[in-house]
């Protein structure tokens, strides 16, 4: 932010909105709270997601005044923790060549403004030095997930993610980021499609996890949706 602006207008720390220093993206007292070990969970795919928060409270305020408030700046706090969760306690050996995010429709982000997984993931990837590029699309018109129930966002068919047909990916390690994991079936979606398009190995990461986030709830509706689908339902 501009130095003289920020006299004026000094940013505000995104989970407690206190004033703070124009080159700083929040408070002493809120980042000491950060928690120490982050989340790391099994998705469906085999993979694991690993955050640096759950998804309530402070950071909840966060992520909402972000996404649907337009606090841009909020994301370079969540991006920052994020990048820190990667580089220092997990995915430390930074195999991965390039950092991909959730995409999200055409649609939703003319709405929007922006992506705001992609917005995390640019923030993340000048701080991890690793390129990002987008590699996935979503068609217009997909369900909203928050909207839906937490079965629903399992059992829906929706094969709205394709990987973008210009992506050279074969072969290649990818770390996949989203905002928040929910039920882990949009990540996983997202990371075996890259897989059989050609990835070697999808990483996935998110700035929070949900606070009821369950694995075994997860498969049960999971493996409902692939038994479903086999009989045609
Ligand atoms: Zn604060």
């Amino acid at each position: 932010m501009n130095r003289i602006l920020a006299i004026f207008f000094p940013p505000k720390c995104p989970y407690c909105d206190k004033p703070i220093r124009y080159d700083m993206t929040e408070c002493l007292v809120c980042r000491a709270k950060f928690p120490k070990v982050p989340r790391i969970e099994p998705i469906p795919t085999g993979e694991i997601c690993v955050a640096p928060f759950t998804y309530s409270t402070e950071v909840r305020k966060a992520i909402i005044e972000y996404k649907f408030r337009g606090k841009k700046f909020n994301s370079e706090s969540l991006a920052g923790a994020l990048a820190n969760t990667i580089r220092n306690v997990y995915y430390k050996d930074m195999s991965f060549e390039i950092i991909t995010c959730v995409p999200m429709s055409a649609e939703r982000k003319k709405k929007r403004g922006f992506n705001q997984s992609e917005l995390i993931a640019r923030y993340a990837s000048k701080l991890l030095d690793k390129p990002f590029e987008n590699l996935l699309y979503r068609d217009t018109g997909a369900a909203i997930q928050h909207e839906m129930t937490y079965e629903q966002r399992i059992t829906t068919k929706d094969d709205t993610y394709h990987v973008l047909d210009n992506a050279d990916i074969k072969g290649k390690k990818l770390l996949l980021i989203d905002d928040v994991m929910t039920t882990g079936t949009t990540l996983s979606k997202c990371s075996a499609l890259l897989k059989e398009s050609g990835a070697e190995r999808v990483f996935c990461a998110s700035v929070a996890i949900a606070k009821g986030y369950s694995f075994s709830n997860t498969m049960m509706y999971y493996n409902k949706r692939q038994l479903d689908e086999r009989k045609g339902v």
